[in-house]
């Protein structure tokens, strides 16, 4: 099956190329860079509609044939999800094939699934608007631990424009963590739900009271991430699954994976990043997962396919993984 997948949930304008038989995956992304400040969501819908019609003809020249056209539906700004699903079902119209409908979070974790060959992992999703760790049951992806408050990626940016650095702030604050020293942060987990606004607080008041920016950035990094590793631990017990992938655009981020590496092999379980292309926002994901639902009859009429901006993972009736027997 060949699917041409579109993303454009938030910064991304991508389209991509997936063929199941030769399993190669190409993608053309247009990333939206704002001027100032975060990603602002008229800003970011009018590169979606500037951005997309190149990516897409970028991608169809990559293409034999089309049999299906995957899109995100959600979660994401609305403005730009609108957008994305009137360029998705105008092209699986025009060119007479299904339409498929994906949720961006599932396919954060599935493209780990695909490439590791995992059967039935934990996900640990850390990505910019969002941070949570899924686990399959009972034909759902189930959230088994949540952020309280903003994404992880959101809050590092927030902190990274109070040092007013650019977005994204992600990127700079590993790059200003080598050499740093461990200062006090608040780590907040509770159950198995983390937050992230405290020690976002606490990093700005730091670098205000003049410690190291070195430092907040490193002891920032190490208390995220032990936070985030800590809940992707307990559900592998929780669970009993022995498999952990990670998705999302924070996975970019050597530290985390070098944690989470450090986290599995300490009781034994396998760990699996996808390579960068795959952990950002990219079309990618939407095109593989695409696949695997337009192959399970999982695809959409055209008067249903409206878009869900709050569109949760654990929403998704899993439908392609039905035949599995856990
Ligand atoms: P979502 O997938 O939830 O819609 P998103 O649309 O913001 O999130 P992603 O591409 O998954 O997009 O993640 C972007 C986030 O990743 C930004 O917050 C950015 O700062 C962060 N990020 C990118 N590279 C790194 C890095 N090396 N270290 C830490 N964070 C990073």
């Amino acid at each position: 099956m060949r699917v041409l997948g579109i993303e454009g949930t938030a910064w991304a304008a991508s389209a991509a190329y997936f063929d199941t038989e030769t399993g190669d995956v190409f993608i053309d992304s247009d990333p939206y860079q704002p001027e100032s400040g975060g990603i602002h969501p008229r800003e970011a819908a009018e590169h979606m509609a500037g951005a997309l019609p190149t990516v897409i003809e970028r991608a169809l020249s990559e293409a034999d044939s089309v049999d299906a056209v995957a899109f995100s539906r959600g979660p994401g700004l609305g403005p730009c999800l609108r957008i994305v699903a009137s360029a998705a079902r105008a092209l699986a119209q025009s060119l007479d094939v299904p339409l498929v409908g994906a949720n961006h979070m599932v396919a954060h974790l599935e493209i780990g699934r695909h490439r590791s060959g995992f059967s039935n992992p934990v996900c640990l999703n850390a990505s910019g608007a969002n941070a949570h760790v899924l686990g399959y049951h009972n034909g759902r992806y189930q959230v088994l631990g949540e952020t309280m408050d903003t994404g992880v990626g959101n809050a590092l940016d927030k902190f990274a424009r109070h040092l007013e650095w650019s977005h994204p702030g992600g990127p700079k604050i590993e790059e200003r963590a080598r050499g740093g020293e461990y200062i006090d942060l608040p780590y907040v987990v509770k159950g198995m739900d983390f937050s992230f606004s405290g020690i976002m607080s606490a990093a700005k008041d730091a670098v205000d009271s003049s410690e190291r920016i070195e430092d907040v950035c490193f002891s920032l990094q190490e208390t995220v991430f032990a936070m985030l590793a800590e809940v992707s631990e307990r559900a592998l017990s929780l669970t009993g699954s022995d498999e952990l992938v990670l998705g999302g655009g924070v996975g970019q981020n050597a530290r985390l994976r070098e944690m989470l590496a450090e986290m599995c092999e300490a009781r034994g379980a396998s760990f699996y990043a996808p390579e960068p292309r795959f952990l950002r926002d990219n079309a990618g994901m939407i095109a593989v997962l695409g696949a695997t639902m337009a192959d399970a009859g999982d695809i959409l009429e055209i008067d249903e396919s409206r878009v869900d901006s709050n569109f949760r993972p654990d929403q998704v009736d899993v439908t392609w993984r039905g035949a599995e027997s856990v």
